[in-house]
């Protein structure tokens, strides 16, 4: 088969796999080494230490697949209007948390799709990632066309926004590229102005220390006081620098079934977050995204919550200060402080 005519199929069979976009690039060292390695030098990372491993093999996908010759890369929606959202009432969390675990949908359909292909060509042959290991994702996805980096760093698409999970597939096939995609951000600095936190420190670069998706979802410790009040309702993740693009204004709602919002794994109150036990936890979120932050993340988010919206009764912020995790325990001493400094009234039901 010519690289013209497996290409074909494969985007054929990815876009049979429910895969809104895919695209290919050729296998190449990415052309931004320097800019990773000044963005880790300056610490913008944060604690995600993990971010500075395996960094000749996040610069080059053929030191991850010997061989490796073509990039398939592929974008799912996961857009659902807010009206979807499962969480309690008054309280915030990003939409790709609202489903199953996406890591486990983009590799189910990823493996699908490497299988499909191999049936197709022996050569179509390598490793399937979805942001689960050192490769540049918005980079890849740029380069095989299927859309741009915008201002906020996210990887933007002109029909479907930027609710969008992406995967990857390092094959040892030839395949034929498409084009890179173009910037369509031209003028527009509306997800730099809007940022609560300054987290977009200059188009494209994002300090995760400042960003209230890494506070609430990869930051394991406490959080500072001027932190704590710069969450305000979100528990889980940001969305803001995406609500307010305006290429996310007439986006499409997913038709993942899967990504389906879980709102019988939420209970309906801070109050119960708040105490909840390990198991109750695992049960609840062992298959969304939410799991990331374990039982202990929620709960300083919870905390954290509550005291910025007077969600959640005093009763169970009390008892939080006692939790075994003394993170927990800070974070609810703090939010009642901050409760009773601003008088703000109880409210049980949320
Ligand atoms: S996710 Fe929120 S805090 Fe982070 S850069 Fe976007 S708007 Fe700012
Ligand atoms: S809000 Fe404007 S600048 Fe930011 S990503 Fe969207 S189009 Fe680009």
């Amino acid at each position: 088969m010519t690289p013209a005519e497996l290409s074909r199929r494969i985007k054929a069979e990815a876009l049979d796999l429910g895969f809104d976009l895919v695209g290919i690039a050729r296998a190449e060292a990415v052309d931004e080494a320097d800019l990773l390695a000044e963005w880790l030098s300056r610490g913008r990372h944060g604690t995600m230490r993990w971010m500075e491993s395996w960094r000749e093999k996040r610069v080059d996908p053929r030191l991850l697949v010997d061989g490796c010759r073509s990039v398939v890369s592929v974008g799912l929606l996961y857009f659902r209007p807010e009206r979807d959202a499962p969480q309690p009432r008054g309280t915030k969390v990003a939409r790709y948390a609202w489903g199953e675990d996406y890591h486990r949908v983009l590799k189910d359909k990823l493996h699908a799709l490497l299988a499909r292909g191999r049936a197709l060509d022996p050569a179509f042959d390598g490793r399937a990632f979805t942001d689960s290991g050192p490769v540049m994702e918005r980079w890849w996805a740029e380069r095989a066309g299927l859309g741009w980096r915008g201002k906020n760093t996210l990887l933007l698409n002109q029909r479907l926004g930027s609710f969008l999970f992406l995967g990857e597939l390092l094959v040892r096939a030839e395949l034929d590229p498409d084009a890179a995609g173009v910037d369509h951000c031209g003028t527009c600095t509306r997800c730099i102005e809007a940022c609560p936190t300054g987290a977009i420190v200059a188009p494209r670069e994002l300090d995760a220390r400042r960003c209230i998706s890494y506070w609430t979802i990869e930051h394991r410790g406490e959080l500072s006081p001027e932190e704590e009040e710069s969450v305000g309702a979100w528990l889980f993740g940001c969305d803001i620098c995406q609500d307010v693009c305006p290429w996310n204004r007439d986006a499409p709602e997913t038709a993942e079934e899967r990504f389906r919002p879980r709102a019988a794994a939420w209970p309906s109150s801070l109050d119960d977050l708040l105490t909840m036990s390990d198991e109750e936890f695992d049960a609840r979120f062992g298959e969304s995204a939410i799991e990331r932050t374990r039982r202990g993340g929620l709960a300083r988010n919870a905390a954290t919550v509550a005291g910025n919206t007077g969600g959640g009764s005093m009763e169970a912020l009390e008892t939080a200060t006692a939790d075994a995790d003394p993170i927990v325990a800070a974070a609810a001493r703090h939010a009642l402080a901050r409760r009773e400094r601003a008088a703000i009234p109880s409210r049980t039901a949320s």
